[in-house]
């Protein structure tokens, strides 16, 4: 191939490079787009028949059974997107006011959003290089130093604030080291919550995604894997926050055929019936996305794999990735071609995306304790996201 010549600029080699792996009969390939070629017109169409288009219905009971076949977690709550979910699975973990949660610095912004909504404090930790999510043994270290341990609660000794969760994060599909941050919250009795919303469809170790945490969240926006239109879901092992997690998503009601009565300040975060039957047929088909995915990553990591100066961003031995959102790493060398490399391939209709800005670049954020985030600051300045849909 003709990538290694030298009289060719390097933004025109990573196009060309994608231009070889992509369809070429397409004027314009999107980052992420959903596809319905499963059932999911039959099942709109039977929803919309039913009448139960709103609040209940036998697609929302349905889906949740599938995503706790798929996942293997006791109980799925489906809600009315991956933010509300994560509002929820923070809240049930009993995050509180002042509190401290660990997460990543790289992450959308969601993840620092919902700790917020309960008056909590984003707590920011670096990341690793291989995986891009939170760096087990930087974290480790970190907490050795500045926890405190008391009444089997964990104390930042700088700000004298409950350190309460850790909140990793699967980045772009691929997932964190769940084992090694699960040692680290029993060490420093902490609670374990993930944010899977780009993760459905990767198994660390064997195991689903948001079936290592006490309660995790998923996400079916439009640009997931599969999607609801907008949707999400609470996932845990305790059918006891399974409970509370229904009941406080559905406007705490007590059950009754007739009466209004409801036993404490609860949310309509609710997933409706009509968007649960684009999940239910989304899900069948969840899979043979997965499998395509994967398919495409080979095809772009045996190109990328050809040319000096950027490397694709492979699965850890240890899982099975979902490929939500293909990503290459430019080297140091190149970190300052990164502009144009996303100009040049979005003007020749090969959408590209830059990483998310680190959460304390952002104003309402740059405040909040964190860790030395060398890496994270080094890896968001390289990292470009390339097209992933399933189809391509
Ligand atoms: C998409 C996403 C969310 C939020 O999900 P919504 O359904 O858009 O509310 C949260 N965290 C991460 C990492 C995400 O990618």
């Amino acid at each position: 191939m003709a990538y290694m010549d030298k009289t060719s600029n390097f933004p025109e080699t990573i196009l060309t490079v994608l231009k070889d792996v992509l369809p070429k009969d397409r004027k314009f390939i999107p980052l992420h787009e959903p596809k319905f070629n499963g059932k999911e017109i039959e099942y709109v169409t039977a929803c919309i028949d039913s009448t139960f288009v709103s609040s209940v219905g036998k697609y929302v009971d349905k889906f949740e059974k599938m995503l706790e076949e798929y996942t293997g977690v006791k109980k799925a709550v489906a809600v009315m997107n991956g933010t509300s979910a994560l509002h929820i699975a923070l809240k049930l973990a009993n995050v509180r006011q002042g509190d401290e949660v660990i997460m990543p610095a790289l992450t959308f912004v969601a993840t620092a959003n919902a700790v917020s909504y309960l008056q909590a404090v984003p707590h920011f930790a670096d990341i690793d290089e291989k995986r891009l999510g939170i760096d087990p043994v930087k974290l480790k270290e970190y907490l050795e130093d500045i926890g405190d341990i008391r009444e089997e609660e964990c104390y930042n000794k700088k700000t004298g604030k409950r350190i309460k969760a850790v909140l990793p994060v699967h980045v772009f599909g691929h997932p964190a080291e769940l084992d090694f941050l699960n040692a680290i919250c029993e060490k420093f009795k902490l609670t374990l919550i993930e944010d899977a919303a780009e993760s459905l469809g990767s198994f660390y170790k064997g195991r689903h995604t948001g079936n290592w945490g006490k309660l995790s969240a998923l996400s079916f926006n439009g640009n997931k894997i599969i999607t609801t239109g907008a949707g999400g879901a609470i996932l845990t092992n305790d059918e006891t926050l399974g409970i509370q997690a229904k009941h406080i998503t559905t406007t705490a009601k007590n059950p009754h055929k007739w009466n209004f009565s409801h036993n404490q300040i609860g949310y309509n975060y609710r997933m409706p019936n009509i968007n649960a039957t684009l999940g239910c047929a989304q899900l069948e088909r969840l899979e043979y996305f997965v499998e395509k995915k994967r398919t495409l990553a080979k095809r772009y990591m045996t190109a990328f794999n050809e040319i000096d100066g950027v490397r694709f961003v492979a699965e850890p031995e240890d899982s099975r990735s979902n490929y939500w959102l293909n990503t290459i790493l430019l080297d140091k060398k190149h970190a300052n071609l990164r502009d144009l490399i996303l100009k040049t391939t979005n003007t020749a209709g090969i959408m590209t995306r830059p990483a998310w800005k680190l959460m304390p670049s952002l104003p309402m954020y740059e405040h909040c304790p964190g860790m030395d985030l060398t890496v994270a600051e080094k890896m968001e300045k390289r990292i470009i996201n390339i097209p992933s849909s399933a189809d391509l």
